[in-house]
């Protein structure tokens, strides 16, 4: 059973769409979506592209701001903090890698808490760790959990959820969202030892390392669900390229009862959810009540 992240990403977006209707006709109210995108990174400008094209489509404004690679921190700053300012704006997203001579963590710190739709604030990442029902949660991992109901319905209550990778974006914000779904989490990483026998005890196997291809058979209990956030090109410039994701597909659909693409899989789903975000900022910056965006719509 492959899991079509594309087809949940589509059904996730109609519901946005709805929800950005009604926000302009009846509150006059347009959310809209800042990009910051610094550099000539050419993956990074692919993922731009797209979220500013399927921003437009759900009737999100976009506007993008492409600043050169060598960018200083206090011109990058400075117009973070103009964003912050400007009422327009209810959603930053400033894309990362950032060149190295930035400070990523000052920059993410500077990004006004209720406009950071990666939810990788400290204030936003303290919000989801307490439960607090204004935090924006980070696009991936939300992107997961809405993946795994897919497969095995709304209640994920007392699984074992089994996460590889320890991120501050996927692997820790995952971890406690399954916390929150009552699964019963595992965090597995470079260090853990015997990790294929632990995930062998999932019901469920999230993996987001950066590995090509790392997760075969051997690590997956038969009829597991397993969640592949990992994106990895390989090849070279004769053969083609092609991304990959760290689980070996053709291996684990041996033993698993259900398992997502790359392409295809995690990734539409991380998009999907950064324009739902963007519409939970605009409300909540409008005082309008949450329940306007649909909590979860997968199914
Ligand atoms: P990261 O490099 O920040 O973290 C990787 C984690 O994997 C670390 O915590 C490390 O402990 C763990 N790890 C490394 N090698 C390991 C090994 N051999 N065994 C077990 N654990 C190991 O990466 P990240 O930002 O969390 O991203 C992980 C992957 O997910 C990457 O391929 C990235 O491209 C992809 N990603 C995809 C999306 C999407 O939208 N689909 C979004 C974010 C990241």
């Amino acid at each position: 059973m492959i899991i079509d992240g594309k087809a949940c990403a589509a059904r996730l977006n109609v519901a946005t769409r709805a929800a950005v209707t009604t926000l302009t006709g009846l509150h006059r109210i347009q959310p809209a979506l800042a990009v910051v995108l610094v550099g000539e990174d050419p993956a990074s400008q692919v993922y731009v592209r797209n979220k500013v094209r399927q921003a437009g489509e759900a009737g999100i404004r976009s506007v993008e701001h492409r600043l050169p690679p060598d960018t200083s921190s206090d011109v990058l700053l400075a117009l973070v903090r103009t964003l912050n300012d400007d009422p327009v704006v209810h959603g930053i997203l400033v894309q990362l890698p950032l060149p190295a001579h930035i400070d990523e963590a000052q920059v993410i710190a500077t990004i006004a808490a209720e406009k950071d739709v990666d939810g990788f604030h400290a204030l936003n990442a303290g919000g989801l760790l307490n439960g607090a029902p204004h935090a924006l949660v980070p696009c991936t991992p939300q992107g997961c959990v809405m993946l795994a109901k897919q497969q095995l319905g709304e209640s994920l209550a007392g699984l074992h959820a089994v996460v590889v990778g320890r991120s501050n974006i996927v692997g820790k914000p995952l971890a406690v969202l399954l916390l929150q779904e009552n699964c019963t989490v595992t965090i597995a990483h470079s260090r853990t030892r015997d990790i294929e026998a632990i995930c062998r005890q999932a019901d469920i196997l999230f993996v987001a390392v950066g590995r090509a291809e790392l997760v075969n058979e051997n690590w997956i209990k038969p009829g597991a669900t397993v969640i592949d956030v990992g994106i990895n090109r390989t090849g070279s410039e004769q053969q083609g390229f092609r991304l990959v994701g760290d689980v070996d597909f053709k291996s684990a659909t041996s033993r698993a009862g259900a398992i997502t693409p790359v392409p295809g899989g995690v990734g539409p789903m991380t998009i999907a959810c950064l324009l739902r975000n963007t519409v939970l900022a605009a409300c909540h910056q409008n005082g309008i009540d949450r329940q306007l965006v649909p909590e979860t719509v997968v199914r």
